[in-house]
């Protein structure tokens, strides 16, 4: 089966517990499967290969394997999410040792150290920096023998030992994004197993729920504290200035193919502008069409009934919810933090109209915040508890620590929000996730301490919040009819 043109390996989070090894974080970048898909569709032949997946299904799998099976001539790895930091790298050493193929890096974590991943480790041939349809469609034309990489549009590349630029920019817009499709997850080996695991990364045992991840867009209207993807990273890497939506009937598209794929629930986690506009035409076309598939939403400020009435009326009720992240129950913290502010008032009335439409609710909350203390965060307990004994369509809520996000503007501003940074450069996101790969203690685990708060301690108050969420729906269970 040799002579893919371009083999595209995610890497895997890999953590060696005393029970062995997990995989952690099992979802791939969308923007993969649309990248393969349109190399297929320009006549190349591209492929997928989850490498963490495979080690799951195989622990006796070897990145090697799929090399020697393929023959790739180029070899793709997504350094999206920072969390892949060391694996990315360990999967480029793969590639030059067993094989002959180009490595190229992509995604907001190689496209912010783009030049330290060039100049610190010599199995990285490429970075594309920023948007990279484009880029690889003419680098994949470069590599395999009609073109010049030199002059590939946001590739950077070494010369010696300089890293150099074709000084060429794209920049998608949202028609580029219409040229995409994205629902092509057929190229991934073992799709199938996939969409039934990319919700869950504890265990691979098959659960009934399918998930696929849906395009929407890209960018944000707004700049959270802690989030790596906020408006000034998308401005300052991508250059581009505000959000840019797919067509509504591309995304149907896509959703109409996740249900022939059997895919039973669509994760759409695109929602930079509160007006919603983009969405109630959305809807409104996932009804004429009749797309038969839930919605697990993702909102990131409040909505209006009107919005969860037409939301609820698009989607199969079996798997749909709506997932909101609060982070905080103090108010001062949470006008500090994120970029879509809304009081706790306001947050319960949504959760009772939420409850009068019968939509189920998950929330998300945080802590190691910039401005909170152990004080403030008692606020974050006090507010999920009171959600969780109020609200009946709570199917979920937990506290997770903050991790320090490259790019964000917590990274690129730390005094700004009282936080002092113990990762600053693509080594140290490398060295935690080694650590954890090898079951060593990393020097720190979450990047960061605030004037607040030590590391510990902010690990410490998720785990109270959990343990409080725990204690709660294990009362529930046993004594469903108290209040
Ligand atoms: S709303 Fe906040 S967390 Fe969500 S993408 Fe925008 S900046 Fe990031």
């Amino acid at each position: 089966m040799g002579d893919v043109d371009v083999l595209f390996l995610h890497p895997s989070t890999r953590v060696l517990t005393a029970e062995g090894e997990v995989v952690r974080y099992l979802a791939i970048p969308m923007g993969t499967f649309a990248l393969a898909d349109l190399l297929e569709r320009s006549g190349y032949s591209a492929r997928i290969v989850h490498t963490g997946l495979e080690r799951m299904l195989d622990p006796s799998y070897r990145v090697e394997d799929s090399l020697r099976m393929l023959e790739p001539k180029l070899v793709g790895i997504d350094l999206h999410w920072y969390c892949h930091a060391y694996d990315a790298i360990e999967l480029a050493g793969c590639v030059k040792r067993y094989s002959n193929a180009k490595v190229v890096l992509g995604g907001m974590t190689a496209s912010f150290f783009a030049e330290e991943l060039l100049s610190s480790f010599g199995c990285v041939d490429y970075v594309i920096v920023s948007d990279a349809e484009l880029p690889m469609l003419e680098l994949t034309r470069a590599v395999t023998g009609d073109g010049d990489v030199h002059d590939v549009p946001n590739l950077l590349y070494r010369k010696g030992s300089v890293v150099k630029g074709s000084g060429r920019a794209y920049v998608a817009s949202g028609e580029d994004l219409d040229k995409l499709t994205c629902s092509n997850i057929r190229l991934l080996k073992d799709w199938d197993l996939y969409i039934r695991l990319i919700h869950e990364n504890d265990a691979l045992s098959p659960k009934l729920k399918t998930q696929g991840w849906l395009m929407i867009g890209r960018g944000c209207s707004v700049n959270c504290s802690y989030c790596g993807g906020a408006s000034l990273a998308h401005r300052s890497i991508f250059g581009r200035q505000r959000p840019i939506f797919r067509s509504p009937e591309k995304v149907v598209e896509d959703l109409r193919v996740f249900e022939e794929l059997g895919i039973s629930c669509a994760y759409m986690d695109f929602d930079p502008y509160p007006d919603r506009k983009f969405y109630y035409r959305l809807f409104e076309l996932v009804r004429r069409e009749k797309v038969d598939i839930s919605s697990q939403f993702l909102v990131w400020s409040l909505t209006d009934r009107n919005f969860v009435r037409e939301f609820r009326r698009a989607f199969n009720p079996l798997y749909t919810t709506l997932t909101i992240s609060p982070e905080t129950g103090s108010e001062s913290v949470r006008l500090l933090n994120k970029g879509f502010y809304y009081d706790n008032q306001s947050l319960l009335r949504w959760l009772e109209m939420l409850e009068e439409e019968m939509v189920p609710v998950e929330l998300y909350f945080a802590s190691g915040l910039s401005g909170e203390d152990v004080e403030e965060f008692k606020k974050t307990m006090r507010l999920g508890e009171r959600i969780l004994r109020a609200y009946h369509n709570v199917v979920g809520a937990s506290c997770s620590p903050l991790f320090l996000e490259p790019c964000s503007p917590r990274f690129l501003m730390p005094k700004k929000y009282g936080i002092r940074l113990k990762f600053k450069r693509f080594s140290d996101f490398y060295e935690v996730y080694r650590c954890f790969a090898e079951g060593a203690v990393p020097p720190s685990r979450l990047g960061y301490e605030t004037e607040h708060l030590d590391e510990p301690r902010i690990i410490e108050l998720s785990s109270k919040f959990n343990e409080m969420v725990n204690s709660l729906m294990m009362s529930e269970k046993a004594n469903p009819m108290v209040e």
